[in-house]
C-alpha cells in the first residue's frame, strides 16, 4: 500500500487529481461514461483520509446500489482508508432513522412492511376496486413515484399528466389508493421504502437538535451517479449538508436512465447555480473502451437531443485499438441467441473469462431465449438484477396451470397440428387467475407489461415448439418446460453476465453483447414522446459504453424461424451502423479492419450439448449482489448488510433496477 497521500493521486490524470485534491468547497464533476468518475471520487475519498484532512467516520459516500457501495468500501480499504461510510440513500437514512427514532418519536422505528402488494390490495379494496397483480404493482410504483417526488394524493392526478405519466388506473382512483394505503399502513403501524427517506427528511427538518448531530458526524458528501438522483434523495443530501458545502458529486447527464421513476438530472447540471463557489471538473478521457466503442458512443452522443445532449462531453479515448465492434443481422430470435452464444464459447475459449463478458437487453422477459442458449452450450452464466425466466412469478403460476390442463388432459382433437398446441396454451394462459395473457400487449410499460411479455415468451415458445414437433400434446409442451427450467437452472459461481441495460449501469466488461436492437425494442414500444424516446437513446449509450475491448451489436429480423421478417435494426444505429443512410465508410472501424454487417449463421441442432458442470451452489444477495454460500432450496436471499424485511415490491423492483 502507498505509504503517503500523494501516493493516492498516481495513476490519476490532471483533472482526476484536480477532482481528488480540491476537498474544500463543492465540486461537481460532468464527464461521460468510462472516464473515471467512480476512480476519481474514491481516490478523492483516500486522498483526503490519508492527508489528514477527513476522518474517515465523517464521510458519506452515496452510491447507487448496495453492491457499489461495497466496491467502494472494498477499494477505500486497498488505498488505506478503511472505515468510510459508502452507502446508497436508503441504507445511510434507515441507519440514521432507527437510531434518531427514539429521540424523535419515541419508542422503536415501525417495521418495514413486507407485502407491499398485500397493502396496496387492501387499499384498493377499501376504495371498492378489484386489481388484478400486475395492476397491483404498477399501482404501487405510481404511489412510489409519487412520494420520492413529494406528491401528496390529492396533487397526485395533476402531477402525473405534468410529468406525462402512464397511469395504470383513472388518477383519481389512484389518488383514493394512495390516500387509503398511507392510512393502512399508519393504522398498522408500518412504513414502506420511501417512507425510510421521508421521515428521515421530516425529523431533519423538523429537529435542529437532530439535524445538528448528524451534521456534526458527517462533514465531507460524496455522491456517485448524481444524474439520477430524486427530489426526495435531493431534499435529504441538503438537509444532511445544511448551510456548509462539503458536497461532492459526479455524474453524466448522458447516463439518465432513471427518469422515469422519478429521478432527473436537473440537480446535476444545475450545480453551478445552487453552488455558486462550485469547483467545476470536466473529465473527457476516456479509460475504459477501445477508440472503436469510444468512436460508436459518441456518434450515438452526437444524435441526442434534450437538455442531457446539450451538455454532452466527446469522449476522447486512452486505449489502445482493439476489435471493430461487430454489426450482426440474425433471420430470427432463437438464431441470435444462438449465434450469441457461439460468439461467447469463442471468447471463452480465447481466454476471457466468463465474468468478463456480459449480454445485455432492453427488458428482462428477452433473457430466456439467451438463457437457454447458452445452457445449450454449457456456458455458465447469471442473472443481474432479475430471477431466472423459470423461477419469475408469473412463469411459474402460467407452469402450474399449463401442468393442471394437461393432466386434465387437453382435448387432442384440438392438437392435431402447431396451431392447436399454440392455441391450447394461449387458452390455458388467458384464463389463469391473477390476470390471463391476451393477445394485444398491454399499454405502457411497468408490472402489468412486464408479465405479459413473460406469458408472451411463453406462447412463443408453444409456437416454435408446435412447428418443430407438430404431433406434440400439451403434456410434451410441459415436459419440454421442465427440461428447459432444469437445463438453465443449473447454478453458477462466476458465469456470463445476463443483464437488463438499466442493471448494467456503472458496471464494464471486457466483451458486451447488446442484443435485441431492433424497433420496438430499443426504442421500445411503449416509448412515445421525445424525452422518452432519448431516454431509450441513453440506454443505448449506456450499453455501448459498458465494453472495454469487445462490442457485438446485434438484430434479429423475424421473431421466430419461418416468421415474418418485419423487424428493422434500431434507429438508433441509423447513420452509424455499415451501410444505413447516412454512415461514414467503414462506420465502426477507427483503426484498421472494415466494419461491415455480418449475417447471423443459424446454429443448427440447438439441443443435446453437455450443460455445464454442476457446482457447489453459490448464490448472491438479492439486494446488494454479494456472494453467500448456502444449501438447499432458497427462497429470499439478502445478506445481513441489507435492510430487514424488504416487501415483495421493492423486492421485485431492486430485482428489476437496483442491483
Ligand atoms: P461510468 O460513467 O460508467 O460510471 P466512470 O466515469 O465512473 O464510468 P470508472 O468506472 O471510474 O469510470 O473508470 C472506468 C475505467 O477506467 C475503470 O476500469 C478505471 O479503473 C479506469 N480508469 C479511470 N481512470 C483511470 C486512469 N487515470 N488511468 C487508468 N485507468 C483509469
Ligand atoms: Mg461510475
Amino acid at each position: 500500500a502507498p505509504d503517503s497521500a500523494d501516493a493516492v493521486l498516481e495513476g490519476l490524470d490532471p483533472e482526476q487529481r484536480e477532482v481528488a485534491t480540491a476537498l474544500h468547497g463543492p465540486v461537481c464533476v460532468l464527464a461521460g461514461a468510462g472516464t473515471g468518475k467512480t476512480r476519481a471520487i474514491t481516490h478523492r475519498i483516500a486522498y483526503g483520509v490519508r492527508a489528514g484532512i477527513m476522518q474517515p467516520a465523517s464521510v458519506l459516500a452515496v452510491t447507487f446500489t448496495n453492491r457499489a457501495a461495497g466496491e467502494m468500501r472494498g477499494r477505500l480499504r486497498q488505498l488505506g482508508a478503511a472505515g468510510v461510510q459508502a452507502r446508497t440513500f436508503h441504507s445511510a437514512a434507515l441507519r440514521q432513522l432507527q437510531y434518531f427514532w427514539p429521540k424523535a418519536v419515541g419508542g422503536e422505528l415501525p417495521r418495514l412492511l413486507d407485502r407491499k402488494i398485500q397493502i396496496v390490495a387492501e387499499a384498493a379494496a377499501r376504495e371498492g376496486l378489484r386489481l388484478d397483480r400486475g395492476e397491483l404493482r404498477d399501482v404501487a410504483g405510481e404511489i412510489e413515484w409519487a412520494k420520492v417526488t413529494q406528491t401528496v394524493p390529492e396533487d397526485y392526478p395533476a402531477a402525473a399528466a405534468k410529468a406525462g405519466r402512464e397511469v395504470p388506473r383513472d388518477a383519481a382512483e389512484l389518488t383514493g389508493i394512495y390516500r387509503a394505503y398511507e392510512q393502512l399502513k399508519r393504522e398498522r403501524t408500518v412504513i414502506d421504502f420511501e417512507d425510510v427517506l421521508l421521515l428521515t427528511v421530516g425529523v431533519l427538518s423538523d429537529r435542529a437538535d437532530i439535524a445538528e448531530q448528524v451534521q456534526q458526524q458527517y462533514q465531507h458528501f460524496v455522491v456517485d451517479e448524481y444524474q439520477d438522483v430524486s427530489p426526495l434523495q435531493q431534499r435529504l443530501l441538503e438537509l444532511w449538508l445544511g448551510e456548509r458545502d462539503g458536497l461532492c458529486v459526479v455524474g453524466d447527464a448522458s447516463q439518465t436512465i432513471y427518469s422515469f421513476t422519478g429521478a432527473t438530472p436537473d440537480h446535476l447540471l444545475d450545480f453551478r447555480n445552487r453552488h455558486p463557489n462550485a469547483t467545476v471538473v470536466k473529465l473527457v478521457r476516456d479509460y475504459r473502451s477501445t477508440p472503436q466503442v469510444v468512436q460508436l458512443a459518441n456518434g450515438l452522443l452526437n444524435q441526442a437531443s434534450g437538455r442531457a445532449a446539450a451538455h454532452r462531453l466527446e469522449l476522447v479515448a486512452q486505449r489502445e485499438p482493439g476489435p471493430v465492434p461487430a454489426y450482426v443481422e440474425y433471420g430470427d430470435e432463437p438464431e441470435e441467441a444462438d449465434g450469441t452464444a457461439r460468439r461467447i464459447r469463442k471468447l471463452l475459449d480465447s481466454g476471457v473469462p466468463a465474468s468478463e463478458i456480459a449480454v445485455l437487453y432492453r427488458i428482462n422477459a428477452q433473457s430466456e431465449v439467451y438463457e437457454q442458449a447458452l445452457a445449450d452450450h454449457g456456458v455458465p452464466y447469471q442473472l443481474r438484477g432479475a430471477e431466472r425466466f423459470f423461477e419469475r412469478p408469473e412463469v411459474r403460476e402460467a407452469g402450474v396451470a399449463l401442468r393442471g390442463a394437461a393432466r386434465a388432459g387437453g382435448n387432442d382433437a384440438l392438437l392435431d397440428d402447431a396451431v392447436g398446441l399454440a392455441s391450447q396454451v394461449r387458452a390455458v394462459l388467458g384464463s389463469m387467475k391473477g390476470g390471463g395473457w391476451k393477445p394485444e400487449a398491454p399499454a405502457g410499460s411497468g408490472a402489468v407489461r412486464d408479465r405479459w411479455e413473460s406469458l408472451a415468451a411463453l406462447v412463443r415458445l408453444a409456437e416454435d415448439f408446435g412447428r418443430a414437433r407438430p404431433s406434440a400434446s400439451l403434456a410434451d409442451f410441459v415436459a419440454e418446460l421442465a427440461e428447459r427450467a432444469a437445463a438453465q437452472h443449473a447454478p453458477t459461481v462466476e458465469g456470463v453476465t445476463l443483464a437488463s441495460l438499466h442493471a448494467a449501469k456503472g458496471l464494464e466488461w471486457d466483451a458486451v453483447f447488446l442484443v435485441g436492437l431492433t424497433e420496438g425494442m430499443l426504442p421500445i414500444t411503449y416509448a412515445k414522446t421525445d424525452e422518452q424516446v432519448e431516454e431509450e437513446r441513453r440506454l443505448l449509450y449506456v450499453g455501448v459504453t459498458r465494453a472495454r475491448q469487445h462490442l457485438c451489436l446485434s438484430w434479429a429480423l423475424a421473431r421466430s424461424p419461418g416468421g415474418r421478417a418485419s423487424r428493422r435494426p434500431s434507429r438508433f444505429l441509423d447513420g452509424l451502423r455499415p451501410g444505413s443512410a447516412g454512415a461514414r465508410p467503414g462506420a465502426g472501424s477507427v483503426v484498421g479492419g472494415q466494419g461491415g454487417i455480418e449475417r447471423g449463421a443459424g446454429g443448427g441442432a440447438r439441443r443435446g450439448q453437455p450443460a455445464a458442470p454442476r457446482q457447489r451452489r453459490q448464490v448472491r444477495c438479492r439486494v446488494c449482489g454479494r456472494t453467500l454460500t448456502q444449501a438447499g432450496e432458497i427462497k429470499l436471499v439478502r445478506c445481513e448488510d441489507c435492510p430487514a424485511e424488504l416487501d415483495e415490491a421493492l423486492y421485485e423492483r431492486l430485482h428489476d433496477w437496483r442491483t
